[in-house]
């Protein structure tokens, strides 16, 4: 197997490895670093939670070790882009990390705080700067810092640069870098005008890729419970309750959504926090320590704050509101399960929401675990009209008698008896049971039974 040592990086950067208890590369290490040590620009298709900060930080810190120029006033060696102030910090943080041996100035520009500091920063010059486009071309263009000493630049996740809406800028930074330089690209994704924009920053690339975006993270036990709108806080104060979850995360689609979750679990007596794009910087760092720490054992987010944070030891993924985007829902279960633990991925879905699910179910070729017990009562919920038929559940069917289990139905009809308690520890399948692959329970076990259920309460 590949280890750091035969991938030829030098000795400060394999004691920091050593120190970070890093044993063996992760596969878009062991094939990204070799290339970009040669010399090559490099294009990356990887999502968070691959190992590809390191990818590009530890070669970059090694060419930038091999040539040890020492960077002019308000200049910088090496260049970071990130699409977020929360993902510069981490990058930033695991740079200083990975260069801890190496005797290198690492720092970052963010928007969001005061441009003050940040241009007294750059005026002694940088070995390597982590930056978000907006803020590094307002910087650039009040002379507080140049490209002229870059040597190394790297664009990351370049699909959501796009998502909010970075490319004016992005196409301006390319037009002011030097063009003696060496460039890597990440993206999770590459359509054909995210492929255009690397195409503006790579000279002849080399090409990486590990796990696409559509196939859901192997540790992650998903599923699924059915809950009309109104039921939702209710049952989400249920589920975050139980001692199976020690730090949740909870994704809504809106900012307002997550500042009235947060505020329900609180008054729930339940610590949690929201972080979206309204808060302050120093309220969203403020929050995310609190979540790292363990005072707060659940973080509501949206989606776009919560990108790219790496926050380990996350038990459960509850989508509170499932995304329009089906991809967006591979995300969000990323962010349990990293560096090799397991983790669990809930999502109350309304009837109104069902189209998302069938479609997350597409992408990731896999049926979800029907949680049963969280059934709509006779009248409580009406199913929108829909034109396929075809596979849709009835919303007024009645609930059986031990329907409330909290179990998935393939559990329920392995083991057939009722329990009373909702999400007990004895739970044989811990929360409201582990998802089993559709591989191995028989994906068409689910649906005709529900349906079956379907016909007999009507
Ligand atoms: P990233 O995809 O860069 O956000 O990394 C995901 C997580 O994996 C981070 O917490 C890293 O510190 C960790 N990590 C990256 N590479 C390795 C490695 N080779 N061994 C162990 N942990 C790693």
């Amino acid at each position: 197997m590949t280890d750091f040592h035969s991938l030829g990086l030098a000795r400060p950067i394999l004691l920091a490895l050593d120190s970070a208890e890093y044993s063996t590369p992760t596969p878009i290490q062991a094939q990204a670093i070799p290339l970009v040590l040669e010399g090559r620009d490099l294009l990356g298709i990887a999502q968070t939670g691959t190992g590809k900060t390191a990818a590009f930080s530890l070669p970059m810190i090694d060419r930038l070790l091999a040539t040890n120029i020492r960077p002019s006033p308000r200049g910088t060696r090496g260049l970071v882009l990130a699409p977020t102030r929360e993902l510069a910090d981490q990058i930033a943080t695991n740079i200083r990390k990975y260069a801890a041996k190496a005797r290198m100035n690492v720092n970052v520009v963010i928007g969001g705080v005061p441009i003050g500091r940040q241009i007294r920063m750059m005026s002694r010059g940088l070995d390597i700067l982590v930056a978000t486009p907006g803020r590094l071309i307002d910087l650039y263009d009040r002379r507080a810092l140049h490209f002229d000493d870059l040597e190394f630049f790297v664009l990351d996740e370049a699909d959501q640069m796009m998502d909010l809406g970075f490319i004016h800028a992005l196409k301006r930074i390319a037009s002011l870098l030097p063009k003696d330089r060496q460039s890597l690209f990440f993206s999770a994704t590459m359509p054909k005008e995210i492929a255009d924009l690397a195409a503006s920053f790579l000279t002849d690339p080399a090409q990486v890729a590990v796990t696409p975006a559509a196939t859901t993270v192997e540790r992650v036990s998903q599923a699924v419970a059915h809950v009309p709108a109104g039921r939702k806080p209710a049952v989400l104060g249920d589920i975050l309750s139980t001692d199976e979850v020690t730090r949740a995360i909870v994704f809504t689609r809106t900012k307002r959504g997550a500042d009235r979750v947060s505020r329900t679990l609180e008054e729930k007596g339940i610590a949690a926090v929201a972080i979206h794009g309204n808060k302050s910087q120093g309220q969203r760092q403020k929050a995310l320590a609190g979540f790292s720490s363990g005072r707060l054992k659940v973080l509501v987010a949206t989606d776009i704050a919560a990108r790219g944070i790496d926050i380990g030891g996350v038990s459960h993924v509850v989508n509170y509101e499932m995304p329009d985007v089906p991809e967006t829902y591979v995300h969000r279960i990323g962010r349990t399960a990293r560096a090799g633990a397991s983790g669990q991925a809930i999502s109350l879905v309304s009837a109104d929401e069902r189209g998302q699910l069938r479609a997350i179910e597409r992408l990731t070729k896999q049926a979800l675990d029907v949680m049963s017990g969280f059934e709509p009562q006779p009248g409580e919920e009406v199913e929108p009209r829909r034109g396929n038929g075809g596979r849709g559940r009835g919303q007024s069917r009645p609930n059986g008698g031990n329907a409330r289990d909290g179990k998935p139905q393939g559990n329920r009809s392995r083991g057939g008896e009722a329990r009373g308690k909702r999400f007990s520890a004895d739970n044989e399948s811990g929360f409201g049971g582990r998802s089993r692959k559709s591989s191995e329970v028989g994906r068409p076990n689910r649906r005709p039974r529900q349906a079956e259920g379907e016909r007999a309460g009507r």
